[in-house]
């Protein structure tokens, strides 16, 4: 059967894991494109008005493809949780039920279940134990292919901890080991990137914020590749840990490399509209201000033009380049 993975929300984390276990039931797995003008289009038509642009970019990816990939089923989880007690944003967490109201009469093509991430193999079993009930798996081959999914998502993870991006990483899909090996290339600056991973790696939403940064000789870290243990104690100006994983990924990731003295700059990528996106950039103003680190935000929606973007990357990257005594962009 083909398979379409919509490429928007957690794609851009749990991809590795959701490939594993659909090729090792033998199944296609279908990939929309990266998103671009059309997907945007069909995502704004299709989606409720008042919600996020990430959300109705996925929407497109979804519209396409159901309508032109000429897949069996298109898979929307359900990620409710993505550690204990650490939950995904509401809007993430009725993804299935928008996607099915949006598409209704394509509702029996999404395939959806509820995913606990990051809490042990047993809900992982049941999650995928329910996907391959309805692909007409055995009990056995779910359980190699969960063993599989696993391997996956763990090799992404090496990969991600050595400093490879999740773009990588879907290049690489196939030969993991290989990516692994490969040194990653340093630069003359250093620049990390704090939001969502679906924020931060959708360029067509984000005026391709990675892309200008490398060619201005910038090596970009992202805070999914840090280890979680890196930044655990950075608990300031919160009276406790954040409800949502993804935030705390964000806020504290985004802490410990503005702490980092090898980081040059920290930006912030979100979408307009986004209520948590405005609690860790509030939180990582704060923490700028007592570390002098260069920050800057980039909010992002429909109407967001790739011009303005680019002028902000260009002056982001003149000021380190003059805070390392290197003067304006070279000619
Ligand atoms: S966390 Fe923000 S960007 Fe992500 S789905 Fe929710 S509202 Fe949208």
């Amino acid at each position: 059967m083909k398979i379409g993975v919509p490429r928007g929300l957690y794609f851009y984390v749990y991809y590795p894991m959701w490939y594993g276990f659909f090729k090792s039931l033998g199944h296609d797995v279908v990939l929309s494109v990266p998103t671009n003008k059309d997907i945007l289009n069909l995502g704004v038509s299709n989606a409720v008005d008042d919600i996020c642009i990430s959300v109705k970019v996925y929407h497109g990816h979804v519209k396409y493809l159901l309508d032109k990939r000429n897949v069996d089923y298109v898979f929307v989880p359900r990620v409710v949780s993505e550690d204990k007690y650490r939950y995904t944003c509401p809007k993430l967490a009725a993804m299935p039920d928008l996607i099915k109201s949006a598409f209704n009469k394509d509702s029996e093509r999404i395939l959806s279940v509820n995913m606990y991430m990051n809490q042990g193999k047993k809900p992982l079993l049941d999650a995928f134990g329910k996907i391959g009930e309805k692909l007409g798996a055995s009990v056995k081959s779910v359980k190699k292919a969960v063993k599989e999914a696993m391997g996956y998502q763990e090799k992404a993870v090496k990969c991600l901890r050595k400093g490879h991006n999740f773009a990588e990483i879907v290049k690489n899909i196939r030969n993991l080991d290989k990516l692994f090996d490969e040194p990653v290339k340093e630069r003359r600056y250093n620049v990390a990137l704090a939001g969502f991973p679906y924020d931060i790696y959708d360029g067509y939403m984000n005026g391709d914020v990675i892309k200008h940064l490398e060619e201005a000789n910038v090596r970009v870290v992202i805070t999914d590749m840090l280890n979680p243990k890196l930044y655990k104690h950075y608990t300031k100006y919160m009276i406790k840990d954040l409800f949502w994983h993804q935030a705390n990924v964000a806020a504290k990731g985004g802490m410990y490399y503005m702490d980092s003295k090898d980081i040059d700059g920290v930006i912030t990528v979100s979408s307009f509209n986004c209520g948590i996106g405005a609690i860790y950039e509030k939180l990582l103003d704060l923490y700028s201000k007592e570390t002098n680190k260069p920050l800057m935000h980039i909010v992002v929606d429909e109407q967001t033009g790739d011009a303005g973007l680019v002028t902000r990357i260009e002056a982001f990257i003149d000021l380190i380049r003059v805070k390392r005594g290197d003067g304006l962009v070279a000619s």
